[in-house]
C-alpha cells in the first residue's frame, strides 16, 4: 500500500514537471506520464504549437509513445497520470489503449470529459473504462493554468 501510494506521487511529481516545462514553450501547461509496474514508460507534455497539431496533447503523446515502447497498441496494466482531467479526446484514447488507472489533477468544468461534459466513461458505448482517481494535486494544477491564462491576458 505504501510503496503504491509512493509510485503515484512519483507519476504525478513529473507529470508537473512536464506540465511545467510545456507552460515554459508556450504551451497549455498540461503534462502525462504513463507507469506500468513502477516503471514509467512515457512522459509528455502538451506540443500542439510546435508540432501544429491539435491532437498533440499531453496524453496523446505519452500513450503513443508507451505504445512504442512496449510494442502494443494497448497498454495493459498501465496507468496514466496526468495534471488535468482529460478532454474527450485523450479520454476516448485511453479507453481504446485499455489504460488500468487513470489518475488525473485539477477536474476540468469547461474541457474535461471524465467527471464533466459527456462523462465518457459512463456512456453505454465506452467499452473500457479506467478504474479513476481524480483530484491528485489538484491545488497544484490548478495553479499551474491559472497563472498560464493570466499571463496570456
Ligand atoms: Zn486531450
Amino acid at each position: 500500500m505504501l510503496q503504491s501510494k509512493r509510485a503515484e506521487l512519483e507519476g504525478m511529481d513529473l507529470a508537473f514537471a512536464e506540465a511545467r516545462a510545456a507552460g515554459a514553450r508556450g504551451e497549455v501547461p498540461v503534462g502525462a506520464v504513463v507507469v506500468r509496474d513502477g516503471t514509467i514508460l512515457a512522459s509528455a507534455g502538451n506540443r500542439t504549437l510546435e508540432l501544429r497539431d491539435p491532437t498533440a496533447h499531453a496524453e496523446m503523446l505519452a500513450l503513443r509513445r508507451a505504445c512504442e515502447e512496449i510494442g502494443s497498441e494497448r497498454l495493459i496494466g498501465c496507468d496514466l497520470y496526468v495534471t488535468l482531467e482529460p478532454c474527450p479526446m485523450c479520454a476516448a484514447a485511453i479507453s481504446f489503449a485499455r489504460i488500468r488507472r487513470l489518475y488525473f489533477g485539477a477536474s476540468d468544468p469547461k474541457g474535461g470529459a471524465v467527471e464533466n461534459g459527456v462523462r465518457l466513461y459512463a456512456s453505454p458505448t465506452c467499452h473500457h473504462a479506467p478504474d479513476v482517481y481524480g483530484g491528485i494535486g489538484e491545488s497544484e494544477a490548478a495553479d499551474l493554468l491559472r497563472g498560464f491564462f493570466k499571463s496570456r491576458r
